[in-house]
């Protein structure tokens, strides 16, 4: 069956194209796929544009948006094994991993299933004239394209389905050209659920061509995104002509802030989770280690030696605990960067290599790799490396650690380690990031809201801002008892 979803119907690509998907864990072909070029694109855009104006899904009463996606919760456990086990050929992700990951999408659509139904955010405004019936409602945006990247491949498209549809929206995804496989699970998941045709739609294949049509489209209301620094400040550049309404998930540079008094084993522990989590594949990792210099040197040594002993692995792998990063290409990128962290002074503690287990030879696999006596203007700490990449710098006192965690242009997520509440506060309330965790380091839960400040981009995803980033409000006003005005006269 050809993989690209349009108006309801499977269709293969026009132009033909085609795309292999090998597993990052080893380079075998997991599958080809249909590739989608700008054709495709503005074919699925006319569909949803189609399903948007005229079908029924934009005034389905909510309650009954809310109970389909309730319904696709139900059906992701149904079929959670397959799934998970999906995301782990495409990503190289642990199959364990891949399976908390489905319980997340399900609690996700669950959460949004929810709220959608219980409706209320409609209002009515009191404009001090009993004559006027004026209220504020909240309808859908249009045609949303949702672009979503590698790493999270059905997390991060569950975080824009399920408000974009819960909204009353029609849909076109373009999910990243080398995890396919969810999101073509995904569309059969909102069939079965009972979405009417054209209310999603899917395309496969490379940014620039298939994704770039869903950025500048004038039948495309809203663009969400996430994804890269570049890619990002692109696509706000080609939503501006036709002035869509935009969202953008960029990553982060996260600061993870250890003062002297914190919990030190958990301290430890969770500086190691906070940035070799999925290979540093994350955009929340806290891949900037901030030490109280007091305890620098015991932590740093404590840090080394556990990342030394990770185990590594492909998916299916059960003693493994890190996989693979994405691609060939990737995994040059994140060695440059460690290149120039060296080249700038970083002194490299661990890792800085590929592994030299023949048995992962085929795959691509770097050493979890820690760079100590970093500063914050070298590459390595301000860019995003987006792999197993730990970078340590030292503070003195409170000031300078905030100094320090806020000198980025990035703002989407940090840490805080203390065992002094109020400092802990502090610190957390200066942090310029849109989440921070004290005293822990990576949890959400659907309910409350997801997203970046400064250059980590804007919008939020998850909680009740999540499905207002996809809805507009409209005033609408009505004289119960219109008179001439004579204004004129
Ligand atoms: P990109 O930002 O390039 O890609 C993300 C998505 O955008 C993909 O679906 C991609 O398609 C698509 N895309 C690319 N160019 C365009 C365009 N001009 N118009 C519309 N869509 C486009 O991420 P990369 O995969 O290249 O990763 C680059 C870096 O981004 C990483 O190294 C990391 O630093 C960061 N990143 C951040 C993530 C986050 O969660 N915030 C997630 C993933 C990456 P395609 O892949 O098909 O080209």
């Amino acid at each position: 069956m050809p993989e690209l979803f349009i108006g309801g119907r499977w269709i293969a690509a026009v132009d033909g194209g085609k795309r292999e998907i090998h597993c990052p864990a080893d380079g075998t072909l997991v599958a080809t796929v249909d590739e989608a070029g700008p054709k495709d694109a503005r074919a699925a855009i006319a569909a949803a544009r189609e399903a948007f104006d005229r079908g029924p899904w934009p005034s389905t009463p909510a309650a009954e948006r809310g109970r389909l996606l309730s319904r696709v919760a139900d059906l992701l456990e149904r079929d959670k094994a397959a799934l998970a086990r999906a995301e782990s050929l495409d990503t190289g992700k642990r199959l364990v991993e891949s399976g908390y990951d489905m319980d997340d999408i399900a609690n996700c659509f669950r959460y949004f299933g929810s709220l959608t139904a219980a409706g209320g955010t409609d209002r009515i405004v009191d404009t001090g004239d009993p004559g006027i019936d004026s209220r504020v409602v909240h309808e859908p945006v249009g045609v949303c394209g949702l672009i979503t990247p590698w790493n999270y491949p059905l997390l991060q498209t569950a975080w824009k389905v399920a408000p974009a549809l819960g909204a009353g929206n029609t849909f076109v995804l373009k999910p990243s050209e080398l995890t396919p496989h969810t999101a073509i699970m995904l569309m059969r998941l909102l069939t079965e659920a009972g979405l009417p045709p054209g209310a999603a739609n899917l395309i496969l294949g490379a940014g620039a061509s298939a994704g770039a049509p869903l950025t500048e489209d004038p039948g495309v209301d809203m663009v969400s995104f996430t994804g890269g620094l570049v890619t990002g400040r692109r696509i706000m550049a080609a939503a501006a002509p036709t002035v869509k309404k935009i969202a953008l998930e960029l990553g982060g540079k996260n600061p993870n802030v250890v003062f002297a008094d914190a919990d030190y084993e958990a301290a430890v522990d969770y500086a190691l989770t906070a940035v070799f989590l999925h290979s540093g594949q994350v955009c929340s990792a806290g891949a900037r280690l901030l030490i109280e210099d007091s305890l620098h040197d015991r932590f740093v040594d404590d840090v080394v030696a556990r990342a030394r002993a990770i185990p590594i692995g492909g998916p299916f792998d059960e003693r493994a605990r890190t996989g693979p990063l994405i691609s060939a290409a990737h995994r040059e990128k994140v060695e440059a960067y460690v290149d120039a962290g060296l080249a700038e002074g970083a002194v490299l503690r661990c890792g800085g290599a590929r592994p030299d287990d023949p048995a992962l030879a085929d795959g691509f696999y770097y050493l979890p790799t820690v760079l100590d006596e970093c500063r914050s203007e070298m590459s390595v700490v301000r860019d995003e490396s987006f792999g197993p990449v730990l970078t340590v710098e030292r503070f003195r006192d409170e000031d300078e650690a905030v100094a320090l965690a806020n000198d980025t242009v990035y703002g989407l997520s940090g840490g805080v380690w203390s065992g002094d509440v109020g400092k802990a506060h502090r610190v957390a309330s200066r942090m310029r990031a849109g989440t921070v965790w004290i005293n822990d380091f990576q949890p959400y839960v659907p309910q409350a809201e997801w997203g970046g400040m400064k250059q980590s981009g804007f919008g939020r995803e998850l909680g009740p801002a999540g499905l207002a980033e996809y809805q507009e409000a409209k005033h609408v006003w009505r004289n119960l008892s219109p008179r001439r005005l004579g204004w004129f006269e």
